[in-house]
């Protein structure tokens, strides 16, 4: 029957979906008895509430929660271990991830993936819930279309860089250190007319530069999804040293064509007399309690993951989108790219005149 079914869908659409297909209907008939959570990719605050809402909202509804170490590198090490609603006490205002996170080169490859399955089946594992970016989600889809194991993903990265969501688990405990921090270095620029440019976390995408940037009053903001116009950036340089404003901050995302250092390179050379430091904030971001928000997203979107596998929606994405659960298909999963309104740019170039 099984195969007959394989075949049929295999007549029917390319041998992908097809896959896909199969999988999804056989996984509905499934009775989800034992799932698992695993963070990988970078970690962000908020991924602990996250871990939480799963294993509690599992137990709620009478299922075995396992959690899984160190992401799909654990997975493949079989390194697990049965989560008890005490096992995530106390976590929630926790930074970090108690799983670990990593990131695992086997598992991009088909021999990798067959030994996670592997893993999950020899456990009794029914269900997967992966928190972690579009990479872990990318992971988390090819294991659901070579196997029968629906995956769910929770978006946990602090760049919002995926489409379909208005948030990402520790986009906004991010942001907040970025303005708590980008402050306090205002105070030391104010005190010695200097002009700092700060850099940012965000290699793909400028959210947390544009929103802490924002946030902080900040006179210029380089991202990655627009042009930098150097020489424009000089020219109001000089223009705002002839009218004696020398208390300047420019954010810079990361994966901005100049970043920080070039960005600095060039101001030190073209404008010598200016009083120019540089600060990158790094890591400091990635740490740190998740702020309300965070938390209350994270525990949302855990909610609804395992809910998700228990009405046999498998293989989306959690995600919220006007205040809504919006459930993205893993295989529509796309990098939010390109998409900054210019309506925020505009409100950054007349702030900050
Ligand atoms: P961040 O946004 O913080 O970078 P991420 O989840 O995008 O997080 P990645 O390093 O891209 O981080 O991916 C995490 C892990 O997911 C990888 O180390 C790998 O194990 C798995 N993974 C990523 N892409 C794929 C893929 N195409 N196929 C299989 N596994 C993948």
């Amino acid at each position: 029957m099984k195969l007959f079914l394989k075949g049929i869908f295999n007549d029917c659409f390319k041998h992908e979906d097809s896959n896909l297909l199969y999988n999804q209907l056989s996984a509905m008939k499934k009775k989800i008895k034992r799932i698992a959570v695993l963070t990988s990719g970078g970690d962000s605050p908020g991924m602990n509430a996250a871990i939480r809402a799963v294993v509690r909202t599992g137990i709620y509804y009478g299922l075995e929660v396992y959690g899984i170490m160190r992401g799909y590198q654990g997975l493949l090490e079989e390194d697990l271990f049965k989560m008890e609603s005490r096992s995530v006490a106390n976590i929630i205002q926790r930074g970090g991830t108690i799983l670990k996170s990593a990131r695992c080169k086997e598992f991009y490859t088909p021999e990798g993936r067959k030994k996670g399955y592997e893993v999950l089946k020899k456990n009794e594992i029914d269900g997967l819930v992966v928190i972690g970016g579009d990479g872990s989600f990318k992971g988390a889809l090819n294991l659901s279309k070579e196997y029968d194991i629906p995956c769910i993903g929770l978006a946990g990265t602090i760049d919002k860089d995926i489409a379909g969501t208005d948030f990402t688990i520790g986009f906004d405990t991010a942001v907040n250190t970025a303005i708590d921090a980008i402050d306090k270095i205002r105070d030391t620029a104010d005190a010695h007319d200097r002009l700092f440019i700060i850099e940012v976390m965000g290699r793909d995408a400028g959210y947390i530069a544009l929103h802490s940037g924002i946030a902080t009053g900040a006179e210029n903001i380089l991202i990655p999804e627009r042009k930098t116009d150097a020489e424009a950036i000089i020219t109001s340089l000089q223009e705002k040293e002839r009218r004696k404003k020398l208390v300047n901050i420019i954010v810079v995302a990361e994966g901005d064509e100049y970043g920080g250092i070039e960005l600095y390179r060039l101001i030190k050379e073209r404008l010598p007399n200016l009083d120019t430091r540089l600060c990158t904030l790094g890591h400091i971001q990635r740490g740190g309690s998740p702020t309300g928000l965070d938390r209350l997203i994270a525990s949302r979107m855990g909610y609804h993951a395992v809910e998700c596998l228990l009405e046999g929606r498998y293989n989306v994405f959690v995600g919220i989108l006007n205040n809504r659960m919006n459930y993205v298909p893993l295989e529509q999963v796309a990098k939010r790219k390109g998409r900054i309104a210019e309506e925020w740019m505009k409100v950054v170039e007349t702030l900050s005149a």
